[in-house]
């Protein structure tokens, strides 16, 4: 059996980045997809003229030339106001008069500094600077090109477009933005007892619940997912059904089926359809018969073993890195410090689950939270994540640090 370590570098090394595409900004504001905002850059983002295009105001009150006040001149005749999204006027006579600003304006010509009202008094069409105001040239000017030139790249191909990047795409007039494409992903739920919500089940069958988890977990860090699926265990069906998946989609998670029971078919399945197996069972607790393949287009399949916690478990520790991967990002690693000992005696990393506080220092701290078995999931509300307590150990100390795998940062 594998250890974690080696089953996160066989993953690594079987992810192909997606290929690009083209989004249109005007997406952003119409559409409500799940990340679709949330992309890495493939190409980088230039400016398209300098940056500020023009001197631009950044306080309301006058622009003066700033000579006249150096010479002496403390009073000014307003002469005009410069609005902003308004060509420049021109200061005529910059001895003795000035115009007024908005904020956001361009600078008249003839100004090179601005005063702002709460410095003067103004009366009668004449600003009067108030004594001890520090004026310098060029105050309260964001000077023309001061950010970057014409041409420079603003962005780097590589970066995550978040808030900030979308503002710096939307201010050069990017409209279509080039970025690395996200996989179609099929979560595919399997068992003969496992019935939709909306079902009454008898005592012997559950309403199915692991596709939900999922779909909020890929939904929270920005992955769409495109379709939902439910098999029985019955060879033919995961047959049929799997190789349609497998014809449409990049990647396929699914739950169940991959122990030892008699009617766990999946592996059987997925090889015949020439998913190339790449490991089965892991030496980790929850979710140890995990099962991981390769399709013969490069597609991944995840097959997570049922429990609903070590659905979760999987899903953080081995698909969440593949799918940041696919799509041209890196995926976070995080520490927390445990807040509790640990004693873990079997030769298995423990995914613990776990909630967090910010400690007085900056640093998360990880309160464990006990749970009767991997199937106990209603204990994991409330619980912000796991912590991973390596397999070489048995016990772990209240102040150590460790990964920690957060159910919603990204
Ligand atoms: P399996 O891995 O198929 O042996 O399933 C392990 C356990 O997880 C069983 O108790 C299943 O009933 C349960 N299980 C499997 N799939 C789901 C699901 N979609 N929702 C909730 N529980 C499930
Ligand atoms: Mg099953």
């Amino acid at each position: 059996m594998i250890s974690v370590g080696e089953a996160r570098g066989l993953i690594d090394s079987s992810v192909q980045v997606m290929a690009t595409k083209k989004i249109n900004i005007s997406t952003l504001m119409t559409n409500g997809i799940p990340g679709d905002h949330d992309h890495v850059l493939a190409e980088p983002i230039i400016a398209d003229r300098p940056l500020p295009p023009m001197d631009r105001v950044t306080m309301d009150g006058i622009a003066i030339l700033y000579s006249a006040y150096e010479n002496g001149q403390r009073r000014f005749k307003i002469t005009g106001c410069q609005r902003a999204g308004e060509p420049a006027l021109t200061l005529k006579n910059g001895g003795q008069e000035c115009v007024e600003v908005m904020t956001g304006s361009i600078l008249p010509t003839g100004c090179n500094a601005v005063l702002r009202y709460e410095d003067l008094d103004i009366k009668d069409s004449v600003a009067t600077i108030k004594d001890g105001t520090p004026v310098e040239q060029y105050m309260y000017v964001h000077r023309k090109g001061s950010d970057s030139a014409a041409g420079d790249v603003l962005i780097k191909a590589g970066t995550r477009l978040g808030p900030a990047e979308w503002a710096v795409a939307a201010s050069v007039g990017q409209e279509n933005i080039t970025v690395v494409g996200k996989p179609r992903v099929a979560l595919v739920a399997t068992g003969d007892e496992i019935l939709p919500v909306e079902a009454m089940p008898r005592d012997f069958e559950i309403r199915g619940s692991n596709l939900y988890a999922l779909a909020a977990a890929m939904g929270q860090r920005g992955f769409p997912v495109s379709s939902t699926t439910h098999l029985r265990d019955d060879l033919t069906q995961m047959h049929d059904k799997l190789s349609g998946l497998l014809n449409s989609h990049d990647v396929i998670i699914t739950t169940g089926g991959v122990s030892k029971g008699k009617f766990d078919h999946l592996p059987e399945v997925l090889t015949d359809l020439r998913v190339t197996k790449i490991f089965h069972e892991v030496s980790q607790r929850p979710g140890k018969p995990f099962w991981f393949g390769v399709g013969e287009r490069g597609q991944l399949v995840f097959g997570l073993p049922g429990n609903p916690v070590s659905v979760l478990v999987g899903f953080y520790a081995h698909v969440l890195p593949a799918l940041i991967k696919m799509s041209g990002g890196t995926y976070q690693k995080r520490l927390a410090r445990l807040a509790a000992p640990v004693t873990f005696k079997p030769e298995l990393t423990l995914f613990q689950p776990v909630t967090v506080s910010m400690g007085d220092d900056g640093v998360m701290c990880a309160l464990p939270k006990s749970h009767n078995t991997s199937g106990d999931y209603v204990r994991l509300s409330g619980t912000d994540g796991v912590i991973e307590l390596p397999a070489t150990r048995q016990s772990f100390a209240e102040g150590e640090l460790f990964p920690f795998h957060s159910w919603s940062l990204n």
